[in-house]
């Protein structure tokens, strides 16, 4: 592919003698003309404006970037399906998806309806009551995928557009206009000057990069261009494909808004800041936010266990009451992104990083210094012990979420440390296994890990045996009815 941009004249003769009101009314001039025929392009203005609900279903793939059962490409796609409506007039947006990733099964809803907002989980049966609905941020990520809703905000808002330039791409000439929607950074939009369809859209995400969309298909509904699919690029790599099924504007959306009955009210979430418990002597699970570390104290030294977010915190919450021993060893679970990001603070802390031996790629990749870093590779089984205890350190993969999977299996305290496995929620009753539960429970009996207390890499709450096996015998909420 091939792009060419061509800078404004105005900018590349960058004259003293202009005035900068000149530059900028020329901008404003020229957005709100390339603005005009892109509204004409999409119906008007009138049939834009008369628009007040829009119902999309879909279906949709997810490549699974550094998320897949290998660590390296190519990717694992994740197959999911659901449908999204809008009402204007109202701020309503709902929002319902079902599909299936790494082991992971879900059904979700959410209701954006002012007083009546709601996080609906079909598979466990459970609502939750949204406290603070917030309609742009929520409706946010559906606007950006539907172009003629985008065209219309642009339109709306088209004060604050400015024309960035004129580009090639593939052979066609585009128009390139930048807004801001309510909320999140800008957005640069491409419309293609002979049908003045948008074509391409991008953004740029702190700590996350580009962010490209691409529309190469529409459809006239109601003398209105809709997209009937569109892909979404993640620093140019393929990452969402969806296809629109079905595209419907001002049908009654009141069906979809309503909570269906028997589902179990959750008490409501409350932030989950970082705390320290002490599970057994000398064993703690230190975490907030969605994300834990176990450690164990042994006689002269401290074993960390977990890779995600936020460990140079959790070890500085250890210090408070350990300060003197020094974390010896830290384990990385598995080679998800979010689940080696703690090698960096293990690497500091002069730890060895212990990791399944199919891993050492992407665990070297991350080290700041790879050539100094203290790697200790696990092929099936590696055992640390003192006088103090026997902490053991397992590969019980494959599970149905990756290939190789390391926990951590302290056998006299019956404690096993996992993530992405076996996760209790922070409140309310434990949902039915998915598959990565499953596998984890048929791995642990092949292991003979007999663990009677399940700690997790993303909760605060512990498991028992006892839930575990809950998990396992449950019926999804929609079988059971
Ligand atoms: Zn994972």
């Amino acid at each position: 592919m091939k792009v060419n941009i061509l800078l404004l004249p105005l900018i590349l003769l960058g004259s003293p003698t202009l005035h900068a009101g000149n530059l900028t009314e020329d901008n404003v001039n020229k957005a709100m003309a390339v603005i005009e025929e892109v509204v004409a392009a999409y119906g008007g203005e009138k049939r834009l404006s008369t628009m007040n609900t829009i119902t999309i279903r879909n279906e949709t793939i997810n490549i699974a970037t550094g998320q897949s059962l290998k660590p390296e490409p190519p990717w694992d796609k994740n197959p999911s399906s659901g449908i999204s409506a809008v009402d204007f007039k109202n701020k309503i947006f709902v929002t319902r998806s079902q599909g299936l990733a790494v082991g992971f099964e879900f059904n979700n809803g959410t209701i954006i309806n002012g007083e009546q907002s709601f996080q609906l989980d079909y598979r466990a049966g459970t609502v939750a009551k949204i406290a603070k609905p917030d309609f742009d941020t929520s409706s946010g990520p559906f606007m950006r995928v539907t172009p003629a809703l985008l065209i219309r905000t642009l339109k709306e808002r088209s004060q604050n557009a400015y024309y960035l330039g004129e580009t090639t791409i593939d052979g066609q000439m585009y128009d390139v206009i930048g807004f801001s929607m309510a909320v999140g950074p800008a957005i640069s939009l491409y419309f293609e000057r002979e049908s003045r369809l948008l074509r391409r859209s991008e953004r740029v995400l702190a700590n996350f990069g580009l962010v490209e969309y691409h529309f190469n298909d529409y459809e006239d509904i109601d003398h209105i261009p809709f997209n009937r699919n569109f892909a979404l690029y993640l620093n140019g790599d393929l990452n969402i494909e969806r296809h629109n099924l079905s595209t419907n504007v001002n049908t009654d959306i009141e069906a979809l808004t309503q909570v269906e009955e028997n589902l179990t009210e959750l008490a409501a979430i409350v932030p989950d800041e970082l705390s320290r418990q002490e599970i057994a002597e000398g064993v703690y699970l230190i975490g907030g936010s969605g994300t834990y570390a176990m450690f164990v104290e042994m006689e002269d030294y401290i074993v960390a266990v977990g890779g995600a977010a936020g460990i140079a915190e959790r070890i500085a919450l250890l210090r408070e009451i350990l300060p003197a021993k020094p974390v010896e060893y830290g384990v990385i679970t598995h080679h998800h992104f979010d689940h080696i990001l703690g090698v960096t603070a293990y690497e500091e802390e002069g730890a060895t990083v212990i990791a399944s031996r199919a891993h050492r790629k992407i665990i070297e990749d991350k080290a700041k210094n790879a050539e100094n870093l203290k790697l200790k590779l696990v092929r099936k089984k590696h055992v640390l012990k003192d006088s103090s205890r026997r902490l053991q350190i397992i590969d019980i993969g494959p599970t149905a979420h990756t290939e190789h999977l390391l926990v951590a299996y302290l056998p006299e305290e019956g404690i096993v440390f996992e993530a992405d496995h076996f996760s209790m929620p922070q409140v309310g009753p434990v949902p039915p296994a998915v598959p990565s539960t499953k596998t984890f429970a048929k791995a642990l009996k092949k292991h003979r890990i007999e663990a009677t207390t399940f700690l997790s890499a993303h909760s605060p709450r512990v498991g028992a045996r006892q839930d575990l096996e809950e998990a396992l015998d449950k019926k999804l909420w929609t079988e059971d009815r």
